[in-house]
């Protein structure tokens, strides 16, 4: 299956695209991670990146896109991907039909933006490994300790409640129209995000057929 998940920043799509993957065996494809990672290793993109993402703001068409196509063409991804985060515009979602790559479904995950900020001040990642977490929806076993790597857990900066708000206009402004883009092409499906995290999953699984 080759998906692509759509939703604001914090509605949920990093942790439903792990349960996914798990179930389906196909990647996951974050290009928020790929850009963390690269802004930690201090790569030239990654360098590129820092402010716009420290920012809240999108880092530049052409440097996601360029990522995404290299990733793409990667062996683990013959049997299809779950494309986490990616397309964030109207050109992105452009340059992947160019590409040829045919997307199954793309599902929509919807909160609300009062729901969002709430939830966004207790998530942590795992500074290693990039894995999430919640102090409430999602815990580690061990408070502070990644469950896959045993990393540390921290809040982003980008997760700052002022920086959200901006996340949130630029999801409103320049993502939200891809629900439109993809509606046109009958390949869009919508699930309501619920307070309880299993509630969604059971909700996208079914959604999904899988
Ligand atoms: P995420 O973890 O998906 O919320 O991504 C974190 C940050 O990485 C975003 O706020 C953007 O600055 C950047 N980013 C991730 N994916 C994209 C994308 N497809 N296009 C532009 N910027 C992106």
């Amino acid at each position: 299956m080759k998906l692509i998940l759509l939703g604001a920043p914090g509605a949920g799509k990093g942790t439903q695209a792990e349960l996914i993957c798990e179930r389906l065996n196909i990647p996951t494809i974050s290009t928020g991670n790929m850009i963390r990672e690269a802004m930690k290793n201090g790569t030239e993109m990654g360098q590129k990146a820092k402010s716009f993402v420290d920012a809240g703001n999108l880092v530049p068409d052409e440097v996601v896109i360029g990522i995404i196509k290299e990733r793409l063409a990667e062996k683990d991804c013959v049997n299809g991907f779950i494309l986490d985060g990616f397309p964030r515009t109207i050109p992105q979602a452009e340059a992947l039909d160019n590409m040829g790559i045919d997307i199954d479904t793309v599902l929509s995950i919807e909160v609300a933006d009062e729901k969002i900020v709430k939830r966004m001040s207790g998530r942590r990642v795992c500074e290693k490994c990039g894995a999430s977490y919640h102090l409430e929806y999602k815990k580690p076993n061990v408070e502070g300790v990644c469950n896959a790597c045993g990393g540390a857990l921290v809040c982003r900066k980008d997760d700052a409640p002022e920086t959200v708000l901006d996340r949130l206009n630029v999801y409103h402004e320049q993502t939200e129209p891809l629900k439109g883009y993809y509606a046109k092409t009958g390949k869009l499906k919508t699930v309501e995000g619920q307070e309880e995290l299993s509630d969604t999953t059971a909700l996208v699984f079914q959604t999904l057929g899988i």
